[in-house]
């Protein structure tokens, strides 16, 4: 049967502006790192994605490497986009990456041009699509000259297979010797990807919030709910559909230590007086002073996501309530 999105899709969600560009993306977007690889069964995937535009969410973010297998999430989106968004692509910002290792030997990984280029060729194919809206350098590579990946990036746009650029998990000063390269080569750099939530203020110190903000760049945050850690999930142990006990690559009962769980119920009180989830706390949050362009959430059933846009609702807190959560994300 074929899909019909919902006619009030643009009726709720906020569309921010990505720093001083053209483009506007949702203030919250969908992730694809986790719930997307072949194990998942693809009802529940096609759920996440209906459930995601049908409540304003036009962004999808993807990598080469996210599955399992790595591919696995681009064939799989790709197949869903072809079978029910087809009629909608230009509605929709479809991102992906390459950075981190994709395949094996010398070209498989970093910044090389030759690595980039070639990622994403085979990106396209699994997606199936002709070009890409983002596509982003996943990681820094200190050993590649910046001038070589920022023109591999630059022949993306040029070529028509990517309409904008983005940098992820750079710090301040690298992004902005890259912004500058980008510049002079007249490549639309938008977007910067990065962590941050309340437990993890890396880019607070690294100058890249301050750099974005400063040179008109955009930022979207993944991990905004700490893979799942600032929610309601683990307040009375592990459940055994959540992350840590059912897909432990990336987060271990060990990131659950007394003194977290302590953290996370704090916070969870301070939600609770303000009229929120845990959730939705953590990611108005991110957005409270309107320096973040779109937080990028996962998602492993779809009233997760209409649980989270429900933190657009009140992204405002008073001073004492920032200094309490400072406080309890310092200790
Ligand atoms: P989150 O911090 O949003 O964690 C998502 C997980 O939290 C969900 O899968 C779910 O886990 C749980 N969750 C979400 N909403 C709720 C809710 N309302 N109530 C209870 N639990 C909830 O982000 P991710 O870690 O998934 O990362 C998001 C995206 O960021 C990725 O998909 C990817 O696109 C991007 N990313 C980019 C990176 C980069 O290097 N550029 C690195 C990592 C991520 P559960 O299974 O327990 O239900």
């Amino acid at each position: 049967t074929p899909y019909q999105p919902a006619a009030t899709r643009y009726s709720d969600m906020t569309y921010n502006r990505c720093g001083a560009s053209g483009l506007k993306l949702p203030a919250v977007s969908l992730g694809t790192w986790h719930n997307f690889g072949d194990h998942n069964p693809y009802e529940q995937m096609k759920q996440l994605l209906f459930t995601a535009f049908d409540n304003g969410i036009t962004h999808f973010d993807l990598a080469n490497n996210y599955g399992p297998e790595p591919g696995a999430a681009e064939k799989n989106v790709g197949r869903i986009l072809k079978e029910y968004f087809a009629a909608h692509r230009d509605e929709l910002i479809i991102s992906t990456k390459a950075g981190y290792e994709m395949w094996a030997g010398p070209y498989g990984d970093l910044g090389s041009r030759k690595y980039l280029l070639a990622s994403l060729d085979q990106s396209l194919k699994r997606l199936g699509l002709e070009y890409v809206d983002i596509f982003y350098h996943h990681r820094p590579d200190p050993e590649t000259p910046l001038e070589e990946t920022m023109g591999a990036l630059a022949q993306a746009v040029r070529s028509g297979k990517a309409l904008y650029v983005g940098l992820s998990n750079y710090d301040g000063p690298t992004m902005e010797k890259a912004a500058a390269i980008l510049d002079e080569l007249h490549v639309p750099f938008v977007i910067n990807q990065n962590k941050y939530n309340i437990l993890d203020r890396t880019v607070e110190r690294n100058g890249l919030k301050e750099t974005a903000n400063r040179i008109g760049k955009g930022l979207i945050t993944f991990c905004p709910l700490a893979q799942g850690l600032l929610t309601d999930r683990y307040l009375n142990g592990v459940p055994a559909d959540s992350r840590i006990a059912a897909d432990g690559r990336f987060l271990h009962r060990s990131d659950l230590t007394d003194a977290r769980v302590e953290q996370i119920r704090e916070l969870n009180a301070i939600a609770a007086d303000r009229g929120q989830t845990l959730a939705e706390m953590a990611l108005a949050w991110l957005l409270h002073d309107g320096k973040v362009t779109s937080v990028l959430i996962g998602a492993s059933k779809p009233q997760q996501i209409l649980d989270n846009i429900g933190a657009l609702k009140n992204t405002a807190f008073s001073d004492d309530e920032l200094k309490r959560i400072d406080e309890i994300a310092a200790r």
